[in-house]
């Protein structure tokens, strides 16, 4: 959003224009009051010719001087501009008379007087802004009012339309925030036993579930106004100018009580104080305190709620999640299964739809997803069937929605050779034959080998039909197996092994490091957690640096762990797919053939599930 920019009150202009014309004036009559008078050069000439020059001072074009006699005005100073001396030459021969002005003429002159105040006056502006301070002091404060302009700019929104029958998926935020609903709409009531309701809610989440939405549900379902702001808007390069719109903001709010105040991304302004030594610190500090301040300091009888959203909960001051402020928070986590249905019944209900689309089936294909992933989902949906020339829309457009989604956008134009081809073909048939072989784990929905996106050649969507939330060891090592299937099929082919696996090795070396680092699953090492989960939200703590808590012998041991569940993975599937070896090189050139297997054609081609007994124990060493 583009600040306008901080004017001056008119009227400091014209103090300064006053004082500098006065100043001006006085100079130039000053120059004038000895007597001088401005002659024609011609004039000059002719005394020169006379002899009745006593003096001169020649600067640049202007020459000054005396007469031996007075002029006719009695004047005997004068100053003339001098004409080229050809051109006077040639102009006196014909008697005419001549003068000149100096070059940068009258305005040159008045700007030479004008610009260097001005400049001075610019100087004086930016000093006082930039060391004005915080609370408006002195000058910063007086004369200039740039905090305020800006603060104005937050509207309050009254008629709220959004009610938390908008919102879906998120009951326990939603019934935390009914509490906020009763207060604002009735304050009294709440007060009558003393209550007081918390000054500041934290909606903490990922991007995307809601969080922005359910703060206006509340004003909307409470009736009361809205005042929305993000944290990033507070932060200014001049320190003072957030702090005094935080006051102002506050102040506002409370001549329209019961309100809410919505602070987005709290942490662009809530950041742990001397958290980063970056510039605008100061000013960040002062604008964190200022809002410290007003939470501290109004009036619990006064209905004004805050509410503020973030997904880095972890950075923000611990001041800000004292006691009276935002000492409430309320997770606004991704919607589980049922979660998803609900949702999608909300962005579903105004578009045409097929009779074949069931609302199980599509959660059921986007675990993982967010409020605003779905809802996006619903208009990739209803552009596909648009496309299609469609009357309503059916679910493989939300299929193919998933898809596009999930896997980038398909890219027919990129063309393998048909050796690439053959190998991800038998790449991909691996993951799917593995998986079909171990009974348990999820369905393999589509095998192709149309390169997506920028990384993947082809791809094996597999989705679990339920949200998980605990996994089972052996669930992991089947995991890991299928993830192997890929490169153990490649092993099978006789030729060269491929970078197709790199993808698959890095999550299953994840799952192997958790198993044996974090799980206590390794019998090896023990159930010992040798390291603990990095940062919740968007890995932050990820990004430092931590004292490694074992020995070097453990990190030995750790190391030669996580290799043998990846090399008994790899075996494992390696097994499988040399018993259905045929079930392989079918499958591989069916889907050369046809590029893309769905969920119906993939049994056809294994028959027999391959019994969990002729997987070796994995982790144990045989
Ligand atoms: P956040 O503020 O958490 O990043 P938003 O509230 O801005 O997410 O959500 C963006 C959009 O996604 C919403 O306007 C809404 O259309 C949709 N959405 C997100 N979460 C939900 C939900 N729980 N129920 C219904 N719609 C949702
Ligand atoms: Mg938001
Ligand atoms: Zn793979």
């Amino acid at each position: 959003m583009a600040a306008p920019k901080p004017q001056l009150p008119p009227s400091i202009w014209l103090v300064f224009l006053a004082l500098f014309m006065v100043t001006a004036l006085g100079l130039f009559s000053g120059g004038n009051s000895g007597g001088s008078s401005v002659i024609p050069y011609s004039q000059f000439q002719s005394y020169l010719d006379q002899g009745k020059v006593k003096d001169v001072t020649v600067s640049g074009d202007t020459i000054r001087g005396t007469l031996t006699d007075a002029m006719p005005n009695g004047n005997t100073a004068f100053s003339t501009v001098q004409v080229p001396a050809e051109l006077a030459g040639s102009l006196s021969k014909h008697g005419v008379e001549y003068s000149a002005v100096t070059t940068g003429g009258p305005l040159a002159t008045l700007l030479s007087w004008i610009v260097p105040p001005l400049l001075f006056v610019g100087v004086w502006i930016f000093a006082s802004r930039t060391m004005g301070g915080g609370a408006g002091g002195g000058l910063g404060g007086g004369l200039f009012s740039i905090g305020r302009s800006r603060a104005k700019l937050v509207t309050a929104e009254t008629d709220v339309k959004v009610t938390f029958d908008d919102v879906a998926g998120v009951d326990e935020a939603k019934a935390e925030l009914h509490e906020i609903v009763d207060f604002l709409k009735r304050p009294e009531e709440f007060g009558r036993l003393g209550a007081h309701i918390p000054r500041g809610i934290l909606l903490v989440g990922p991007p995307g579930t809601g969080k922005t939405l359910l703060a206006r549900a509340v004003a909307g379902e409470a009736g009361v106004a809205f005042y929305s702001t993000n944290g990033a808007e507070f932060v200014e390069m001049f320190v003072g100018v957030g702090a005094s719109r935080v006051r102002d903001l506050f102040e506002q709010a409370r001549g329209t009580a019961p309100c809410i105040i919505f602070i987005d991304e709290l942490d662009a302004l809530g950041r742990a104080r001397g958290a980063s030594p970056v510039t605008g610190q100061d000013e960040k500090e002062q604008t964190l305190n200022q809002l410290l301040a007003e939470m501290d300091g109004f009036d619990r009888s006064v209905a004004i709620v805050v509410l503020a959203a973030t997904n880095r909960p972890e950075i923000l001051d611990p001041a800000l999640l004292r006691a009276g402020r935002f000492d409430r928070q309320v997770l606004v986590d991704r919607p589980d299964k049922s979660g998803r249905i609900q949702i999608l019944r909300i962005h579903l209900a105004k578009l045409k739809l097929g009779a074949d689309v069931k609302l199980e089936d599509i959660a059921a294909l986007t675990p993982g997803f967010t409020g605003a992933d779905l809802a996006n989902l619903a208009n990739e949906a209803a552009v596909l069937a648009t496309r299609r020339g469609a009357e309503s829309i059916a679910m493989e457009d939300f299929t193919g929605a998933v898809e596009r989604i999930v896997a980038g956008l398909e890219k027919k134009s990129r063309i393998l050779i048909p050796k690439e081809r053959r190998i991800v073909a038998y790449h991909e048939m691996g993951h799917a034959l593995v998986a079909l072989a171990i009974p348990g784990t999820d369905p393999i929905q589509k095998v192709s080998i149309i390169p997506r996106g920028i990384g993947a050649l082809g791809y094996t969507l597999q989705r679990p039909t339920d949200d998980r939330f605990l996994m089972g060891k052996r669930e992991l090592e089947d995991k890991m197996a299928v993830l192997m299937g890929g490169r153990a099929a490649e092993t099978l082919l006789g030729e060269d092994v491929s970078t197709g696996a790199a993808d698959d090795l890095a999550k299953a070396t994840d799952i192997a490091r958790g198993m044996v680092l974090r799980f206590g699953m390794d019998s090896g090492l023990g159930p010992v957690a040798w390291d603990t989960e990095p940062g919740q939200f968007l890995d932050q703590q990820g990004a430092f640096w931590r004292p490694r808590r074992f020995s070097d012998e453990t990190a030995h041991e750790i190391d030669t762990a996580v290799r043998r569940r990846m090399e008994d993975a790899l075996a494992r599937a390696i097994g499988i797919l040399r018993a259905h070896r045929d079930a392989l090189d079918r499958g591989a050139a069916d889907l050369l053939a046809r590029e893309t297997l769905g969920a119906e054609e993939l049994p056809v081609l294994c028959p027999v599930p391959v019994d969990a007994t002729m997987s070796p124990e994995v982790g144990q060493p045989s």
